[in-house]
């Protein structure tokens, strides 16, 4: 098997109980067929245990336990059965013909010296149990998806290998997701984190339901040692139960003699112990050092997505909503902190308090769960009932003022807006000084990252930006999220897209002065860019090991959920349209869990438009395939054709696709170009169609403002028109759209659709530009390249690049001042440039930040460098070998973070080898730079020559310490793949880095994230190959 082939159809190669662990784990397919009417109309709602797991389950106690266990399961398979009616036992012999790949022998049956009448009854006896077994046996829970089953060219039977709990038992559950046969209704969470020897006691009550009959409760346990367990049914007398665990799928179990019958009530009561995590997830330790050099620890929980179950057993699944009442014993120099406000304080007999929070009055996941336990200070707040605080170390007090003031006039906004009102009485925002995500938005107790909350006195508003959107962001989840949450994690768009949509979305209006918008825009090039890989997903894709769920928590669910969001509200007719849908989704499914048909269907009983937009149809082809189209226009008159195919940047025989979508494309001409009224629209669901102009025009341009997620050719002819436009007037075209025609042509010129040349013409125009996001997006768009050329040491083109840069930015670069700068606009547009200027070793813009830094220096903290033109000056620092112990210094005494995170990327822009070795080490150890930033450390000395192949070594080196810190598929181990690989051109590079990773196994070979690195070298090596000389000859 070659596990780096992205195409994973040939599951034949699989080893066996991989091809088994994937065969018991296709529910969410199954819960998308109970929830979706349309797929299968004739079948009434059916509860998905009902239909798949108990079936599936009487395959393994069959096996597994004897036939004793038999009764339960048979009754199960039955009412299954007599659920699905005849439908079941009709598709099922018609699925399942007696070639079946999957016949296993019959049992064995003594029918010794029979007579003939005998011999037919025992055969047609023997036929029947026979096709029944196979029927109730081998028949997969593909069968009723809408997918159906994948084709396996498996000749073997399968041999489902009931798995062994930790004590040798059978463990009596074969699935990574839970049985639906037990829900859980409320927990009672008690727990006693001990700081200083970073351990913790805890005891857990779960009141349950059972939904249907069963002899067993299935739920998830991590890192946990459990000391007592007690069962109780009904109003019965407890009684203590063993409880089994099978370790690799973090599970735990309680077996019972009788069946728990449905409608029954029962309470499982869990004493357990437990260390407090090394990592950023679960329950975890962390510390900070305070102003007179005290070491402070604290403890905090990140249990997005799978960690809850790490500091309490639970049903860890976000549609296993529940009540929560959390208590928590602290030293009385502590404070705690949990969703709920505080309801009481006991003292214990030990000296310590006792804290118990308030029972939630809502239902919710687990993963929004959240405690801690440390010595913040808050600045609280009155919105509309809601007590709104933000905590953070007791000496960053004062850089709380801020998101203090942001959060309360968003929290006003989105209670407003959604028409739903924040339904918590307060809400608690809490920058924790060691805490790997930007932000997670447990209910009322958000955790942030420092940088991602506190605003110091000299910020500047690029600064406050990032603190805006992150809080913008969060706050979106408590409604998209919090209130409704996506059924399983293969919907985690429905959260993160909708979140980031609405965080450009509430900033633009409530905040319009931060200039959220070309943020919005340069993220929907950046989902473009990644889409247009064959290692792509589709936004709802199939999610079945703990590494896939991490991995849904990429640009794809984000950016991408987020850009169609954009998309369609464009294709809306009027404002409210999709305000509207959004709010009837809210109401309708508040407090529940949903499936994105869910949200569609909402969208499209508010439509009305005229052309009756079918919001389901159309979108669903946006989330259920992977990739985003290329739209190729041809005019002839006033006829324009408009041809659509997959833009796939791999695009040979085998990755072919004939994938359509339903584009709302929108267009604008020279007559009218610029207003909102110009805009016209035409729906291309097929794959070409023809529109006709009303009058004659000398061009088109596509996809106005960049709001459609998809890339537009126009042709030769079609593209000089443009270009010329540009070139005499280019303010005939937003901003939006000269952007917008300088990623398409570099996206085009990477999939070989245009000429280098014709990039470089279309280019011409931009020494008059000036707005940013055309230059910032030219300016990136060629330092990728300059990367590359750089790397591969073309020491001839590399000056030359560098001389084209020059010519075509040098006056704009001429223009930038390097003192305080109000316009969070020209902010970024100078920050671009001036950096621009300096990594391409301008000696006089070197020169001026070196000024700068020495009056910083000198001026004992009375001369400010201006926060967006911090990164440019630390960055030229610490490429000087004179000043880089200075900027140390700095770092090691910094408590301003953004400050100090720049500070960081100076360091690691180091060339020095010594330096950049130490400052990769001391990422990965924590203790002067801490192991949260080591992503940005990797990416930061990628950038260099001598760092990038650095990198490289010390990924391979460190390895498992890496994916000690940072799970499997997480977005920072996304990230540092992408910064060590990102740069290869090489044949050599692309097998050694095939080879690492492909020795790594089940550590890491089966991450997409390894197919994306893979397919971004192969796809270097072959614009090399075909533009190397052309690059000789333009430059
Ligand atoms: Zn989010």
């Amino acid at each position: 098997m070659d596990p780096f082939d992205s195409n994973s159809s040939d599951r034949a190669n699989l080893p066996r109980n991989m091809i088994e662990n994937s065969m018991f784990e296709e529910e969410p397919d199954v819960v998308d067929l109970a929830k979706d009417s349309t797929a299968f109309p004739t079948f009434p709602a059916l509860d998905p245990d009902d239909v798949v797991y108990e079936p599936r389950s009487s395959r393994l106690l069959v096996r597994g336990l004897g036939e004793n266990d038999m009764d339960e399961d048979e009754e199960d398979c039955e009412s299954s059965a007599r659920l699905l009616g005849m439908s079941f036992m009709n598709r099922s012999s018609a699925n399942r013909p007696s070639s079946s790949p999957y016949t296993r022998q019959p049992p064995p049956r003594s029918c010794s010296r029979p007579s003939a009448r005998t011999m037919v009854v025992c055969v047609l006896f023997l036929v029947i149990v026979a096709s029944m077994t196979m029927v109730l046996y081998f028949l997969p829970g593909c069968t009723f998806t809408k997918t159906g089953c994948r084709k396996t060219n498996q000749t073997t039977p399968l041999v489902p290998v009931n798995p062994k709990s930790s004590s040798g038992e059978p463990f009596p559950w074969n699935g990574y997701r839970l049985p639906q046969s037990v829900h859980p209704l409320s927990y009672e969470v008690t727990l006693n984190p001990n700081l200083d020897n970073m351990t913790f006691t805890g005891c857990t009550v779960i009141h349950m339901s059972v939904q249907h009959n069963t002899k067993r409760i299935v739920l998830h346990s991590a890192k946990l040692n459990i000391t007592r367990a007690t069962f109780k049914l009904g109003e019965g007398e407890a009684e203590a139960v063993t409880v089994l665990e099978y370790i690799p799928r973090q599970q735990i179990a309680v077996q019972f003699s009788e069946d728990l019958k449905a409608g029954q009530s029962c309470v499982l009561t869990l004493e357990y112990s437990a260390n407090l995590s090394h990592t950023y997830g679960g329950f975890y330790n962390s510390s900070y050092t305070d102003k007179d050099g005290k070491k402070r620890v604290l403890a905090a929980t990140q249990f997005e997505p799978l960690s809850a179950r790490e500091a309490f057993p639970c049903f860890d699944e976000p549609a296993f909503k529940a009540t929560f009442l959390i208590k928590i014993s602290r030293n009385t120099d502590f404070m705690t902190l949990s969703n709920m406000p505080l309801a009481k304080s006991t003292p214990l007999a030990n000296g310590l308090v006792q804290d118990e929070f308030k029972k939630t009055s809502v239902n919710m996941s687990t993963y929004l769960v959240a405690f801690i336990v440390a010595n913040f200070t808050p600045m609280s707040k009155n919105v509309s009932d809601t007590l709104v605080s933000v905590y953070s170390v007791p000496e960053k007090k004062e850089h709380t003022d801020y998101a203090l003031e942001t959060s309360s006039k968003l929290l006003a906004f989105y209670n407003d807006f959604f028409e739903i009102k924040y339904p918590l009485e307060k809400l608690d925002l809490v920058a924790i000084p060691d805490f790997l995500a930007g932000a997670m938005e447990n209910w009322g107790l958000i955790t942030f990252r420092e940088t991602s909350l506190l605003v110091g006195q000299h910020s500047s508003p690029l600064e406050k930006q990032v603190v805006a959107s992150v809080v913008a962001h969060e706050l979106a989840h408590q409604w998209f999220g919090n209130l409704v949450t996506m059924s399983w994690w293969n919907d985690l768009w429905l959260n993160e897209g909708f979140a980031t949509y609405m965080q450009y979305m509430s900033l633009q209006a409530v905040m319009p002065n931060l200039d959220i918008g070309n943020l919005f825009l340069s993220v929907r090039f950046r989902a473009l860019d990644k889409d247009a890989l064959n290692s792509s997903h589709a936004i709802s894709t199939e999610v079945n090991k703990p590494e896939q769920v991490e991995e849904m928590f990429d640009s794809v669910s984000y950016e991408k959920g987020a850009s169609i969001l954009l998309m369609l509200n464009a294709s809306l007719l009027g404002e409210q349209q999709f305000r509207k849908g959004i709010i009837e989704y809210l109401k309708q499914f508040s407090g529940s869990n949903t499936v994105t048909n869910d949200l569609w269907n909402s969208l499209t009983r508010v439509e009305v438009s005229a052309q009756h937009l079918n919001v389901s149809e159309m979108m669903s082809s946006w989330t259920s395939q992977k990739g985003f189209p290329l739209v190729t226009v041809s005019r002839k008159g006033d006829e324009v054709t408009l041809t659509q195919e997959h833009f796939l940047l791999t695009s040979d025989d085998a990755t072919h696709t004939s994938n359509l979508w339903n584009i709302p494309v929108t267009y604008v001409t020279d007559n009218c170009s610029v207003a909102p009224e110009c805009r016209q629209v035409f729906n291309l669901k097929t794959k070409s169609g023809t529109l006709k102009l009303a009058e004659s025009v000398k061009w088109l341009k596509l996809n106005y403002r960049n709001t459609g997620f998809y890339i537009v050719h126009y042709g030769d002819e079609g593209w000089a028109a443009l270009i010329d436009a540009l070139k005499s007037n280019f303010s005939v075209f937003t901003h939006e759209d000269r952007a917008s025609l300088i990623h398409n042509m570099f996206a085009l010129s990477r999939l070989g659709r245009v000429s280098f040349q014709q990039v470089l013409n279309l280019l011409h125009y931009m020494s008059n530009e000036t707005e940013t996001t055309p230059v910032t997006e030219a300016l990136m768009q060629l330092n990728v390249l300059y990367q590359l050329l750089d790397k591969r040491q073309e020491q001839d083109l590399v000056p030359r690049m560098k001389n084209y840069v020059m010519n075509q930015f040098g006056s704009l670069m001429d223009k930038q001042t390097w003192k305080e700068e109000e316009s969070v606009s020209k902010q970024e547009l100078r920050a671009a440039l001036l950096g621009a200027a300096c990594s391409l070793g301008e000696e006089n813009y070197i020169n001026q930040a070196k000024e700068l830094f020495k009056r910083y220096l000198n001026s004992s903290g009375t001369q400010q460098i201006p926060g967006d033109l911090q990164q440019v000056v630390f960055t030229v620092v610490g490429q000087s070998d004179e000043d880089w112990d200075a900027l140390l210094t700095l770092y090691k005494h910094a408590t301003y973070d953004a400050e100090k995170r720049s500070m960081l990327r100076g360091l690691a822009s180091t060339q020095d080898a010594r330096r950049i070795t130490w400052i990769l080490k001391a990422g990965l150890r924590g203790d002067i730079i801490q192991t949260q930033e080591l992503p940005l450390v990797i990416s930061t000395v990628s950038n260099s020559f001598a760092g990038y192949l650095f990198v490289w070594d010390f990924i391979q080196e460190n390895w498992d310490r890496l994916i000690e810190k940072f799970p499997l598929g997480s977005f920072a181990i996304q990230s540092i793949i992408k910064s060590a690989t990102s740069q290869f051109s090489t044949q050599a590079h692309l097998d050694q880095v095939k080879g690492f990773f492909s020795s790594l196994k089940e550590r890491g070979s089966q991450m997409r994230s390894v197919q994306e690195a893979l397919e971004t070298i192969r796809l270097n090596q072959r614009w090399m190959e075909k533009n190397l000389s052309m690059l000789q000859k333009l430059l």
